[in-house]
């Protein structure tokens, strides 16, 4: 008896689907735009995905 996938979908539970960098929580989200600020001395804010269900980091555009 054989057993064989008929469906070869290449899924990669670590590849997530955003390019942008991701952070679990907003808390990391958070800790990265303090880190940022004192760098690049600009205003971000987090949301949460609604592709990957992450945080990302956007820039406030005044
Ligand atoms: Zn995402």
């Amino acid at each position: 008896m054989k057993y064989k996938l008929t469906k070869t979908e290449k899924i990669n539970p670590i590849e997530p689907p955003c390019k942008k960098t991701i952070y679990i929580t907003q808390a990391e989200a958070l800790e990265a735009i303090e880190h940022m600020k004192g760098i690049h001395r600009i205003e971000l804010s987090t949301y949460q995905c609604s592709l990957c269900g992450y945080w990302h980091l956007t820039s406030k555009k005044k």
